[in-house]
């Protein structure tokens, strides 16, 4: 078995050590980058790179088709770009393709399918293609080999040969559109739940996301009653993300959602609820009325040009939020190390970072959990819990 992993930028996708676990370490990086990458990839013990420019799924099926022949399964991370040349990839080497699975092995896969509430199990009757969902499998300590190789993939045409033609023409590559991005890809996330209530405090929450460069998401409640599109819904049942940034407002944190966030870097939940499991898992939670906190956030937006800082005094008839540190780093333009949010300890609050006659809680409790909601829902069908 073989996880070919697509690289661009120096940047390895979603879900690749997990790919490349299942894999048992073999691993192809074809792209741009892909010594850097090999050098992020924690699970990978024999690496072939093929240095191979800018995404052309369509030539490098074809190129990669008669080398890949030799293993029985080839397995690709179900991120955007592993997603595109997979199928390809099935159709050039005559194979048939297992899309959407979560375990794979030289015998078979398992497919998480009906909305990850069934688990169909697809019985290889010779050499296959599939698609390995990230976040569903994990990787423990045993994945990460002792020793590894890296070298250049053995390919004849590394140019591509005759298959120039199998792809677009790529005219112009413009910046993501957070509004538009994969969440799966999203680096940074504010997302709605019930908590937020109507549409018109969800299209506020676009509209403070966008300004903040991020990407909106949401709760199975939020998908469900039409406040969102259901590619938006964060959880085991929607898309499984790793911003460096989540942001929830008015989620509980049950655990068919949180079990869609991997390995965030910061999160902060406003909240009503100050005992919930979202706020608990918070590294900054603040107990305050969700759409008030986005109205807030709006007014200083609307005041404050691109790149500016805030006002250092608080605007008539807005919150002291104007003070807080998330609201003062112009995160769009910034990099998240250098925001004072990551210098604000568990539990402390920021300067100026509640409202009035709200309260600040810590966050780093997991355990603390009080929610009966959460705990009821968590054997539900659909959680496969594998792994994490
Ligand atoms: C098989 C199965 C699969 C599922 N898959 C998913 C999935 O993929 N993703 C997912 O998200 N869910 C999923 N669910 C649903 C999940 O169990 C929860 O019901 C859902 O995540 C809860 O969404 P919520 O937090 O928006 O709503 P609630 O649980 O109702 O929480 C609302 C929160 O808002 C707070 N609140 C209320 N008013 C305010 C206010 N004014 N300001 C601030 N906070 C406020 C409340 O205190 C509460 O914490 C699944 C369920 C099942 C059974």
């Amino acid at each position: 078995m073989v996880a070919v992993l697509v690289v661009q930028g120096g940047t390895l996708p979603a879900g690749a050590d997990e790919t490349a676990a299942e894999a048992g370490g073999q691993v192809v990086l074809v792209g741009d980058g892909t010594g850097a990458a090999a050098d992020a990839l924690r699970c990978g013990a024999e690496v072939a790179c093929w240095e191979a420019g800018a995404f052309a799924p369509g030539r490098w099926a074809a190129t990669l088709a008669p080398i890949l022949d030799a293993h029985d399964v080839v397995v690709l991370p179900a991120s955007p770009d592993g997603r595109d040349l997979a199928p390809r990839l099935a159709a050039a080497m005559g194979r048939p393709l297992v899309t959407g699975t979560v375990r794979v092995d030289r015998t078979g896969a398992i497919a998480a399918t009906h909305g990850g509430r069934v688990h169909e199990r697809y019985v290889a009757r010779g050499p296959f293609v599939a698609t390995l969902e990230p976040g569903c499998r994990g990787v423990g300590l045993a994945d990460v080999p002792a020793e590894r190789h890296v070298g250049p993939l053995a390919i004849e045409e590394p140019d591509g040969g005759g298959h120039a033609g199998l792809d677009a023409e790529i005219l112009a590559v413009t910046p993501p559109d957070p509004a538009a991005m994969d969440l799966a890809e999203s680096p940074r996330i504010f997302a709605g739940g019930a908590g937020l209530g109507d549409a018109d405090n969800f299209a506020l929450l676009g509209h403070v996301a966008e300004a903040f460069g991020a990407s909106v998401g949401g709760t199975r409640v939020a998908t469900d009653a039409g406040l969102l599109p259901h590619s938006r819904q964060i959880g085991t049942t929607g898309v499984t993300v790793r911003p460096r940034l989540y942001v929830a407002f008015g989620i509980s944190g049950a655990v068919q959602h949180t079990g869609g966030l991997h390995d965030p870097g910061h999160v902060v939940s406003v909240n009503v609820d100050a005992s919930c499991p979202m706020m608990a898992m918070a590294d900054l939670a603040l107990v305050a009325d969700a759409p008030a906190v986005l109205r807030a956030l709006a007014e200083i937006v609307a005041t404050t040009p691109p790149g500016a800082a805030p006002p250092a005094t608080t605007p008539p008839g807005a919150t002291p939020l104007a003070a807080t540190p998330l609201a003062a780093t112009p995160l769009a333009a910034t990099p998240l190390a250098a925001t004072p949010l990551a210098a604000t300890p568990p539990g402390a609050a920021p300067p100026g970072a509640t409202a009035p006659h709200d309260e600040v809680v810590g966050g780093d409790e997991p355990g603390a959990s009080s929610s009966a909601d959460a705990g009821a829902t968590s054997s539900a069908a659909g959680d496969t819990g594998e792994g994490r």
